[in-house]
């Protein structure tokens, strides 16, 4: 990127209406068959204009194709029993009816590749797309086969690298993992989350990202951050071992969260995506909070290597909410990029 302080998002935004139930997770469609498809194609179009108008640089599809960030990707493989239904802790967190693990899991045929090709047509912006990480797609599911974190983590590796890669075909600038399980998992993360999450992005060319947040402005999160004390220090685990891998950006929630921002210091050298947006309240911020978190990170990371984002995906609030803070996002990270210019 040659501008200075890019702007994207963490992922999702909302739906319309018409699409699905609107500030509901996991929301059930409100279309069938073929309308479904033209209606997430059009829901998708409607996104990237929402992200435009706001003047977002780096775009997505807003995830208008997919029920769950995690859910959704699992569905597409095989040995995986969605009928089959186990209720498990996620995140160490929330009990969640989630699917099975039956057999030995593959990739039959691409997943959201032809999706990432019809975004490319509709813009020349640097395109962003996210998949699950390895670890947060293990602990989505009950494992019925492998009966082993780590080995269907390394299976799921190899399964993201093979949709990366014809992502990365299909002409997405940056792809982005989602590991809001390294927050929780400070072992795992250790002895092989890192090691399968550079298993995924093995081969590519374009950039690639790692988003570690906090999760979703659900109630089960705002309770858990709530007994995580003064300060959040979960990310001092996991950042000084990607700071040594070859993961491009570090996507981090920075915005009213209690993540000491010195934290950005250990991965020094990557760019950090700094979210200056709070998904987990209706208020919009204004242009200068915006303006004076993004001030904050620039004690810890060079400007050319800042990235100004939301803490995480934005599904679950109002369209209008979400407008208002894609807007401010711009305006305050407009603000900054004027001071360093002047
Ligand atoms: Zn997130």
């Amino acid at each position: 990127m040659s501008k200075l302080l890019p702007t994207s998002t963490a992922g999702s935004l909302p739906k319309p209406a018409w699409l699905a139930e609107p500030e509901t997770l996991w929301s059930p469609w409100k279309l069938q068959d073929d309308t479904l498809a033209e209606g997430k194609k059009d829901a998708l179009l409607l996104s990237l204009q929402e992200q435009q108008l706001a003047g977002i640089d780096i775009v997505s599809d807003g995830e208008q194709t997919r029920q769950h960030f995690v859910t959704t990707f699992i569905e597409h493989l095989d040995g995986v029993d969605f009928e089959k239904r186990e209720t498990v802790r996620i995140r160490d967190r929330y009990d969640a009816s989630v699917p099975s693990v039956v057999g030995a899991v593959a990739r039959r045929k691409p997943v959201f590749v032809e999706e990432a090709r019809f975004l490319r047509q509709q813009t020349r912006q640097p395109i962003k797309w996210a998949l699950p990480g390895p670890m947060t797609m293990i602990d989505t599911l009950y494992d019925n086969h492998y009966k082993s974190r780590e080995k269907l983590a390394w299976e799921f590796a190899k399964i993201l690298n093979q949709e990366a890669r014809e992502l990365e075909a299909a002409g997405v600038d940056i792809i982005q993992f989602d590991e809001p399980a390294f927050n929780v998992f400070f072992d795992e993360v250790n002895d092989w989350g890192v090691a399968t999450l550079e298993r995924a992005i093995e081969g590519l060319e374009c950039e690639t990202a790692v988003h570690i947040c906090y999760g979703y402005g659900i109630k089960a999160n705002t309770d858990w951050k709530k007994t995580l004390g003064a300060e959040w220090r979960q990310n001092e685990e996991a950042l000084p071992k990607l700071q040594k891998s070859s993961i491009d950006i570090i996507s981090l929630e920075c915005q009213n969260s209690r993540v000491p921002m010195d934290l950005i210091e250990l991965v020094r050298g990557k760019k950090v995506m700094v979210g200056a947006i709070d998904v987990a309240s209706n208020t919009i911020e204004t242009p200068e909070e915006v303006a004076g978190t993004l001030r904050k990170a620039l004690q810890f990371v060079d400007a050319d290597k800042l990235y100004p984002c939301t803490n995480c995906g934005m599904a679950p609030l109002s369209r209008q909410v979400a407008r208002g803070k894609l807007r401010a996002l711009s305006a305050g990270a407009e603000i900054v990029r004027r001071e360093l210019l002047a």
